[in-house]
């Protein structure tokens, strides 16, 4: 996509530090970070979301993830990863191309990554379960 920031960024139209690449994907650092170390895994081909994505592509994404978020342990010596993705902009998406944050997670840091318990509606979810199963 041609007006795609990290569609630019990840196939190095626009400048950025990276922490690998590989012929799928870079990995850069978030510009306004959660936390310190905050990084971005890049498909570089462009799909919107999870909706979109190949399935290849974003299995070797998520491996990729798994590989960062070690090494940032590391690195960092954080405590904890956040690893997430947001599709859609109700769910939090604000570039439209699909990216896995990995978020280092530190005692009393600043990242409030967290919800509300709710309680269940058995009957709203045996009927979602229904139809969950038919599309499937
Ligand atoms: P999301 O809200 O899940 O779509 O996340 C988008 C993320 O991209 C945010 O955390 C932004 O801070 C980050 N971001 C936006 N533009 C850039 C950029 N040019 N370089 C690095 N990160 C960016
Ligand atoms: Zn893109």
């Amino acid at each position: 996509m041609s007006d795609c920031i990290f569609c630019k960024i990840a196939n190095g139209q626009i400048p950025s530090t990276s922490i690998y690449e590989d012929d799928k994907v870079k990995v850069i650092f978030d510009i306004s970070p959660a936390t310190l170390g905050h990084a971005l895994v890049l498909p570089k081909s462009h799909a919107a979301n999870v909706f979109e994505i190949d399935d290849e592509l974003l299995a070797h994404a998520h491996i990729v993830a798994k590989k960062v978020a070690t090494a940032l342990k590391e690195a960092t010596g954080c405590k904890g990863v956040n690893i997430l993705q947001n599709n859609g902009e109700v769910a939090g998406q604000s570039v439209f191309h699909l990216h896995i944050h990995v978020i280092p997670r530190y005692d009393d840091d600043d990242a409030h990554i967290k919800w509300t318990p709710g309680t269940q509606d058995t009957e709203k979810l045996a009927e979602i379960a229904e139809k969950v199963k038919a599309v499937l």
